[in-house]
C-alpha cells in the first residue's frame, strides 16, 4: 500500500504537519526555556569500587516544560544541537555545575556532558576557562564527558581541542565506550584520563561471559595505559559484584543512586555507606 504515488503521499502529509508542527513548537518553547528558569540539574553519584567510597556525581540535565511536565534529555538534547541552542544551554550546565560542586566542601568531582556541537562551534576550551576562573573550582574536580563517536570523529581538530582543555587542568572522559565503532589505538591516540564502559556491556555481564572478558580485558588494558574506567548503568547487586571483580575504577547506576537534586544526591551518598 506504500507504493501508490502521489495519493500515498497526501495520506500521510497531515501527519507530517502534525509531527514538523510538534517540533517547532518544542523548538520555539526550548528557546525560552533558558531565560525562563526552566533548566535544572540532576545529580547522580558515582563510586570508588575499591574503597567503597563516594567519588563525585555526573550532572544531568533536567527541563521542566509548563505543559508537559519533565522532558528527558533524550527527547529535547538532539533538537538542541540541530538548532544550536546547546552552545549556550552547555555553557549554563557547565557554569551551574561547577558552582554547585565548588560549594561542597571536599574533593568531590563532577562530570558533566559535552555534546559535539560544543566541541565543535562552541569555544568550549574558552567557556571552560571562563567558568573555572568565575566559580574557583579546583580544574581537578571538573570532568569533561565526550562520547566516542563525537571524538574520533574529526581526529586532528578535537586532538588540538582536547590538548588544550588538558591544559586547563580538566580531566578527559570518554563516555559510552564500546557503543561506536572506535579502536583500541584511538585510546592512545587521545589524551584521555578515565573510560566509560556503556551500560548495554555492565547489563549483559552477569549472563555473558564474553561481556564480561571484554570488561576485566578493557579495565586492565585502561590501566595499564594510566586511565581509569567507570561503570555504568549498574541496576543490580549481582552487576556491582561483576564489574568489581571485572577490576573497574569506578560505578554508577541506579542500584547506587538515581540522579536527584544536589542536596538530596548529597544526603542520599552520604546516608548510604557506599557500596
Ligand atoms: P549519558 O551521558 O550516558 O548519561 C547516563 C544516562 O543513563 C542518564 O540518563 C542516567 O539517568 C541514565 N542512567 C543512570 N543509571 C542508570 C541505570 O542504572 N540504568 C539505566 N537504564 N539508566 C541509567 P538521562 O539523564 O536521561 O540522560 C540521557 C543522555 O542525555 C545522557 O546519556 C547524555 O548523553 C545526555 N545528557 C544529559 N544531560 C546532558 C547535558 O547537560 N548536556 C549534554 N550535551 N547531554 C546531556
Ligand atoms: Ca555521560
Ligand atoms: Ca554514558
Ligand atoms: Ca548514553
Amino acid at each position: 500500500a506504500k507504493a501508490q504515488g502521489r495519493g500515498t503521499y497526501r495520506i500521510f502529509a497531515p501527519e507530517m504537519d502534525e509531527h514538523l508542527r510538534a517540533r517547532l513548537e518544542m523548538e520555539a518553547d526550548l528557546r525560552q526555556a533558558l531565560a525562563a528558569g526552566q533548566f535544572e540539574l540532576a545529580y547522580q553519584p558515582i563510586f570508588q569500587l575499591a574503597q567503597a567510597r563516594l567519588s563525585g556525581f555526573e550532572a544531568l540535565l533536567r527541563w521542566t516544560h509548563p505543559r508537559r511536565g519533565t522532558v528527558c534529555p533524550g527527547l529535547f538534547i538532539p533538537l538542541a544541537e540541530e538548532t544550536g541552542l546547546i552552545v549556550e544551554i552547555g555553557a549554563w550546565v557547565l557554569r551551574r555545575a561547577c558552582e554547585d560542586i565548588a560549594g561542597q566542601p571536599g574533593e568531590l568531582k563532577v562530570a558533566i556532558n559535552i555534546s559535539p556541537v560544543q566541541l565543535a562551534f562552541g569555544g568550549i576550551v574558552e567557556t571552560v576557562g571562563e567558568v573555572l576562573r568565575a566559580t574557583g573550582l579546583d580544574p581537578g574536580r571538573l570532568e569533561l564527558e565526550i562520547t566516542e563517536t563525537t571524538l574520533f570523529a574529526d581526529n586532528q581538530r578535537n586532538l588540538d581541542v582536547l590538548r588544550r582543555l588538558r591544559l586547563l587542568g580538566v580531566r578527559i572522559v570518554l563516555d559510552d565506550f564500546g557503543t561506536g565503532y572506535s579502536s583500541l589505538s584511538h585510546l592512545r591516540l587521545f589524551p584521555l584520563d578515565k573510560i566509560k564502559i556503556d551500560r548495554s556491556f555492565v547489563q549483559e555481564m552477569p549472563h555473558r561471559a564474553d561481556s564480561a572478558a571484554i570488561v576485566d580485558a578493557l579495565a586492565a588494558l585502561a590501566l595499564r595505559l594510566g586511565m581509569t574506567t567507570t561503570a555504568e548503568g549498574i541496576e543490580t547487586a549481582e552487576q556491582l559484584d561483576v564489574v568489581r571483580r571485572a577490576g573497574c575504577t569506578e560505578g554508577q547506576g541506579y542500584y547506587l543512586g538515581r540522579p536527584r537534586p544536589l542536596q538530596q544526591a548529597l544526603a542520599e551518598a552520604g546516608a548510604a555507606a557506599g557500596p
